[in-house]
C-alpha cells in the first residue's frame, strides 16, 4: 500500500485552487494527472528580470525591468488596432501596445503622470521602443511583488504560462518532507541537498545553466528516479529467479531435422547465442535473456531453434510479436521447418474469433500445439497452455517490462527470450533491461548484398522517379514510404494516397499502399501482393517498419527522411539488402533541413552499423532531449536523463545491487524510506514483491 505521507502527491490536480476542468484537462496533457506529475515537471527555461537598464540603453529582445512615468494614453478607434500608451524615463520614449484592451482598466492601471515599474520583453521599431502587454505593471513601491527570476514550464496549445507557473507552484507547496532514501555518506560526498531542497532549487532557477541536467539539485533529483528504476528491476528479477525454473534439456533431434531444412548454414555469432540460450534453459534458473540484434541479422532463426529444443522437451513454446503482420510473416517463415521438424505450430492474434479460437485455446490446453505464435493477445485470460516452457518476445521495443511480466505470470514459471532490434548502447539497456542477460548477433548473414544509401532533395523527384522506373522495368520492387506525424494523421494518410496515385501515373504500373488505418485483411492483401511480385511499388506509411521481410525487395525510398529519427531510419533501411542482389536506400528530404536532421542524413550515408547509429542518435538528441518510449522502448524518466546521466545510472545499479544484497526486503531504516522512493516513482508492482514490513 501506497504509504500515507505520499497521499498528498497523489492527489489530482484538480485539488490544487484556481485549478478548475479545463485547466487540469490541459495541465494534465503536459505534465500528467497528478500533483508529483507537476512537481517532477522541472523547468525548461527561466525569465531574468533583474535587467534593469535605462530606457535609451535598453537591449531590443530582452526581458527588461524598467521605472517609467505615463505621458499619454492613445485609445484605438476601430477594434483591429491596439490601445497604445507612451511612457518615458530620462532617457527615452517608450510605447505600450495592448491588443484588445479595455480602455477603464488601463487608465486605472497606468494613470497619466504616475510612476510606474514595468517589466516584459522590449522590441525597437524605427528607432521607438515598444513594449507589447507588459508582464508586470506596479507603482514603485510594490515592485517587490514581482519575482525577479521565473521558471519557464513546457505547455500546450491554450495553457498559458501564469496559471501553469501557479499551479505548479502550489503543488510544491504541499509536498510533505520526505524521508531521506539517500545514503548519508554518499550525499556528503556528492554534496546534494535532500529531496525537498533539490525539488525547490531546481523549480528556481536563476540562470539559464542553472537548466543543465549537471546542477547538484537535478543530480540529486535524476539520481532518486534512477535509484528507484534500478531498484524495481532488481526486485522484479530477484522474485524471477525466486520461483525456480525448470532444466529444458532437449534431445537435439527437432533441432538437428530443422537445420537440416535450412538453405543457409548459420553463422558463428548465430551459433554462438544458440549456446548461450540453450545452456540457461538447460540449467534450474529461469532464463531471462536478451537477444540484440541488427535488423535482419537472424535472431528468429535462433529463437525457433530454442523453441524446438523446448518442445523436444515435452513442453510448449510461445513467440509473441508486436503486430499481426509480424505474427503472419513470422508464422510464414517458421512454417517450413516446423514441418520439417514435425512439429505444430499455431497462430493467436485478436484476428482469430469464434469456432477458429475456441478450437485453438482447446488444442492449446491439451497440448496439441506445440509453438503457438501471436501478437498480445496470448495475453488474454482465457490463454491456458498445458505447459508453457519457453516465452519468446519478438521486437522488445514496443512492449515496456510490464507486459512480458504478464507473460511470466501464465501458469508455471517459463524462459523467457527477448529479440530485439534496437541496439540499444549497454548503459541504456540497463534502464530498460536491468540485469538481463545479453547475446548479441553481430554482423549480417553471409550473402546479403550491400545497400547503397543516398541522400536526395524532394526536387529531383522526377529524375528519382526515371531511375525507379528503369529498375521497375528490370523486374526490380521497391517500398515507398512517406512519413505519418501522428498530429496530422488524416493529413498523411492523404498525402500517401496522393503519392501512389501520382506514382501509378508516372509509372504506368500497379502500385500497392499500405497504411495503419487499411482493415488488417486489406493490408494483408497489398503485402501478398507485393511479396508474390503482383506490385512492385509498394506505398507505405511507416508500418511496414517492423519487421516486414520480402527479400525480393531492393530498393526503399523514404520521403521527408528529415522527419524520422535515426533508429527509424535505420529499421526501414533494413528492409532491403535482405537478398544477394545490391539494394538502395533514398532518402528524399524536403526544405526546411535542420542541423541535427542534416547530421542524422549524413550518419545515414556513412555507416550501416546499427550500434554505430545508436550511438549517435543519443549523440544527436543531445542531453535533455528525453528518449521517448515510443521511439526507443526505453523506460521513459521524468527528472533523469539517461544520456546526460550515464554515470549516475551505473552508480545507482550498484547502490540497487548493494542495497538489495544487505536488505533484501527493504525492512532497515534506509529501506523504509526507499519503498517511499520507489511508490513516489510509481514502481508499486516492485514493492509487491517484497516481503511485507
Ligand atoms: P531478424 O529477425 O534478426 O531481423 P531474421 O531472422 O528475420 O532477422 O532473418 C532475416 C533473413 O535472413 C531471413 O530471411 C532468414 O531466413 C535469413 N537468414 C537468417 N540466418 C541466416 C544465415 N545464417 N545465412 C543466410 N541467411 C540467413
Ligand atoms: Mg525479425
Amino acid at each position: 500500500m501506497r504509504p500515507a505521507i505520499l497521499f498528498p502527491l497523489f492527489a489530482e490536480i484538480r485539488t490544487l485552487s484556481g485549478v478548475g476542468p479545463k485547466l487540469e484537462k490541459l495541465i494534465a496533457k503536459v505534465a500528467g494527472p497528478r500533483l508529483a506529475d507537476l512537481v517532477f515537471d522541472l523547468p525548461v527555461g527561466v525569465v531574468d528580470r533583474s535587467y534593469r537598464p535605462k530606457l535609451a540603453a535598453a537591449e531590443a529582445g530582452r526581458i527588461a525591468t524598467v521605472e517609467v512615468t505615463v505621458l499619454e494614453h492613445k485609445p484605438n478607434r476601430v477594434k483591429a488596432q491596439p490601445y497604445k500608451v507612451l511612457v518615458s524615463d530620462e532617457t527615452s520614449l517608450m510605447e505600450l501596445v495592448f491588443f484588445r484592451a479595455h480602455a477603464d482598466y488601463l487608465s486605472g492601471l497606468l494613470p497619466v503622470g504616475a510612476k510606474r515599474v514595468l517589466s516584459g520583453k522590449i522590441e525597437r521599431f524605427k528607432d521607438r521602443l515598444q513594449m507589447a502587454h507588459p508582464d508586470y505593471v506596479v507603482a514603485p513601491d510594490e515592485a517587490a511583488r514581482f519575482p525577479l527570476h521565473e521558471p519557464v514550464y513546457g505547455l500546450t496549445e491554450g495553457l498559458t504560462p501564469r496559471p501553469m507557473a501557479k499551479a505548479v507552484r502550489n503543488a510544491l507547496d504541499k509536498v510533505p518532507p520526505m524521508p531521506e532514501w539517500q545514503d548519508a555518506a554518499f550525499l556528503k560526498q556528492r554534496a546534494w541537498a535532500d529531496f525537498n531542497a533539490a525539488l525547490e532549487t531546481a523549480h528556481n532557477p536563476v540562470h539559464d545553466s542553472d537548466l543543465e541536467p549537471t546542477k547538484p539539485a537535478r543530480q540529486r533529483l535524476a539520481y532518486d528516479e534512477l535509484l528507484a528504476n534500478q531498484l524495481a528491476l532488481r526486485l522484479i528479477r530477484a522474485h524471477m529467479r525466486e520461483t525456480k525454473g525448470r532444466p529444458i534439456a532437449g534431445t537435439g533431434q527437432l533441432k538437428a531435422r530443422a537445420i537440416a531444412a535450412l538453405p543457409f548454414v548459420l553463422t558463428d555469432p548465430q551459433l554462438q547465442a544458440l549456446a548461450e540460450i540453450e545452456q540457461d534453459m538447460a540449467s534450474d534458473k529461469r532464463m531471462l535473456r536478451l537477444l540484440q540484434g541488427d535488423v535482419g541479422s537472424g535472431k528468429t532463426i535462433v529463437a525457433l531453434l530454442a523453441m524446438l529444443r523446448c518442445v523436444e522437451a515435452g513442453m510448449q513454446a510461445a513467440l509473441m510479436a508486436p503486430t499481426e503482420l509480424l505474427v503472419r510473416q513470422h508464422l510464414a517463415s517458421l512454417e517450413p521447418y516446423a514441418a520439417a521438424a514435425g512439429v505444430r505450430l499455431a497462430c493467436l492474434t485478436g484476428r482469430e474469433k469464434g469456432a477458429g479460437r475456441t478450437e485453438t485455446l482447446a488444442r492449446l490446453a491439451a497440448g496439441e500445439i506445440d509453438i503457438l505464435v501471436g501478437t498480445h493477445a496470448l495475453f488474454s485470460e482465457d490463454v491456458t497452455f498445458n505447459d508453457l516452457g519457453l516465452a519468446v518476445v519478438d521486437e522488445q521495443h514496443r512492449f515496456g517490462v510490464h507486459q512480458r511480466m504478464q507473460l511470466q505470470s501464465k501458469g508455471r514459471p517459463a524462459d523467457v527470450l527477448v529479440m530485439t532490434a534496437t541496439p540499444i548502447p549497454r548503459t541504456l539497456a540497463l534502464t530498460a533491461y536491468g540485469d538481463m542477460e545479453v547475446s548479441r548477433i553481430t554482423g549480417r548473414p553471409p550473402g546479403r548484398g550491400a545497400v547503397e544509401t543516398r541522400v536526395m532533395k524532394a526536387d529531383r523527384m522526377d529524375e528519382l522517379i526515371a531511375h525507379l522506373r528503369l529498375a521497375l522495368d528490370a523486374g526490380a520492387r521497391a517500398y515507398w514510404v512517406c512519413p505519418l506525424v501522428e498530429e496530422s494523421e488524416k493529413i498523411d494518410l492523404a498525402a500517401a494516397e496522393d503519392r501512389a496515385v501520382m506514382l501509378r501515373q508516372a509509372l504506368g504500373l500497379k502500385v500497392g499502399l499500405m497504411h495503419g488505418k487499411m482493415k488488417a485483411a486489406d493490408r494483408d492483401g497489398a503485402m501478398t501482393a507485393f511479396k508474390a511480385g503482383a506490385t512492385q511499388l509498394l506505398v507505405a506509411t511507416t508500418v511496414i517498419e517492423v519487421g516486414v521481410d520480402v527479400p525480393e525487395a531492393t530498393i526503399m525510398v523514404v520521403e521527408h527522411a528529415e522527419r524520422f529519427g535515426l533508429a527509424q531510419l535505420h529499421q526501414l533501411r533494413g528492409r532491403v539488402g535482405r537478398g544477394s542482389g545490391k539494394s538502395s536506400c533514398i532518402l528524399l528530404w524536403h526544405e526546411p533541413l535542420g542541423e541535427t536532421a542534416k547530421a542524422r542524413l549524413k550518419t545515414m550515408r556513412e555507416t550501416d552499423d546499427g550500434f554505430v547509429i545508436a550511438e549517435e542518435d543519443l549523440r544527436l538528441r543531445g542531453p535533455g532531449e528525453m528518449l521517448g518510449k515510443r521511439q526507443s522502448g526505453l523506460e521513459e524518466f521524468r527528472l533523469a536523463d539517461p544520456v546526460a546521466h550515464s554515470d549516475l545510472l551505473a552508480i545507482a545499479h550498484d547502490d540497487a545491487n548493494l542495497v538489495l544484497t544487505r536488505d533484501p526486503d527493504l525492512k532497515s531504516p534506509r529501506g523504509q524510506a526507499l519503498r517511499v522512493l520507489l511508490y513516489l516513482f510509481g514502481r508499486d508492482e516492485a514493492v509487491r514483491y517484497l516481503r511485507t514490513g
